[in-house]
């Protein structure tokens, strides 16, 4: 199973500001000495040693993650603003199946839909599934005048809309596709997918509950032993107790919650908008520390980045 982080931020697009590009070339011309930059060589070893949240960026991008099945199946999860590079990867002009699953319909999880070239391409077959049952109206909405000048029905005729059951998996191309309900404003799903002996878990816009710890509830079949679980963990702990009910999770509940669920590699997910990347990468330090102090289970932690690629 190959994936690939298209958009990894929360709520609202977030573009790298002036300021904080500025601040990235002054911290490397900081760092910089007269050996750095003797021959392509060495300037190459400088530029590949600084810091990620000099180098790069973890995105401002809102949720979208490409799943690849051995078979080639494509599934997107979610339509965030991601999305859009996404299409331009496969481009418009070949058309191919796409099979869209939603975790629910807030705009940081739709918003790309409109901008995703294949959707334009009257070959393209796309199945989009969710447990809402107004889910193709609540697309078609996003997508009517005022809102964006092409409608959903003048997009390709392939739409196949598939409303799902939560907790009854199901079956494409030898990927087995599982939901769950989980605690967020108006409800959000969370995605479980299998192949051979792999498990990917895709729990955003999740805010988790003492209940969902407990071994022993539905949660552990559905989350327990993952290779991958790609958790929302928007929050700092002091913001998780001042947002209760925003829908949210801290990244502490999210490396408790991963260790109790025996998770092998955990991705933070669903940034703030108002946090930077040196922020983010604070919030991931500090989130390792917590991970390896006193804990039985060895979860490894990453923060979910634009453009991050992992092959199971
Ligand atoms: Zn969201
Ligand atoms: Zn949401």
């Amino acid at each position: 199973m190959y994936m690939q982080f298209w958009g990894v931020r929360g709520s609202l697009p977030t573009p790298l500001t002036p300021q904080q590009i500025r601040s990235k070339i002054s911290a490397v011309v900081q760092r910089i000495g007269p050996d750095d930059i003797k021959d392509a060589d060495s300037r190459q070893r400088f530029i590949d040693t600084l810091p990620e949240t000099i180098n790069g960026t973890v995105g401002g991008n809102t949720a979208c993650v490409e799943l690849v099945n051995k078979k080639g199946t494509v599934f997107i999860l979610d339509a965030g603003s991601g999305l859009r590079a996404l299409g331009k990867k496969y481009g418009g002009a070949n058309p191919r199946t796409y099979h869209i699953l939603f975790s629910h319909f807030h705009w940081d999880h739709i918003q790309g839909l409109p901008f995703f070239d294949p959707i334009f391409n009257p070959k393209t077959e796309i199945h989009i599934y969710s447990p809402v049952e107004n889910v193709k109206q609540l697309l078609s909405d996003q997508m009517e005048a005022p809102y964006f000048p092409v409608p959903l029905s003048a997009c390709t005729k392939n739409i196949f809309f598939h409303i799902i059951k939560p907790m009854e998996p199901f079956e494409i191309d030898g990927t087995i596709i599982e939901c769950k309900r989980m605690h967020h404003p108006g409800g959000s799903y969370s995605y479980l997918f299998k192949e051979d002996d792999h498990k990917i878990v895709y729990a955003t816009d999740v805010e988790l509950q003492p209940d969902d710890y407990k071994k022993g509830n539905p949660n552990y079949q559905f989350f327990g032993n993952a290779d991958v679980l790609i958790l929302d963990a928007q929050y700092t702990v002091e913001e998780v107790i001042a947002k209760e009910n925003w829908g949210h999770s801290s990244f502490s509940h999210a490396t408790d919650f991963a260790t109790s669920m025996n998770v092998k590699k955990l991705f933070l997910f669903h940034h703030d908008p108002v946090y930077d990347d040196k922020k983010i990468h604070t919030i991931l330090k500090t989130a390792d520390w917590y991970m390896n102090h006193n804990r039985k289970v060895r979860t490894e932690v990453s923060v979910a980045s634009e453009g991050m690629e992992i092959t199971l």
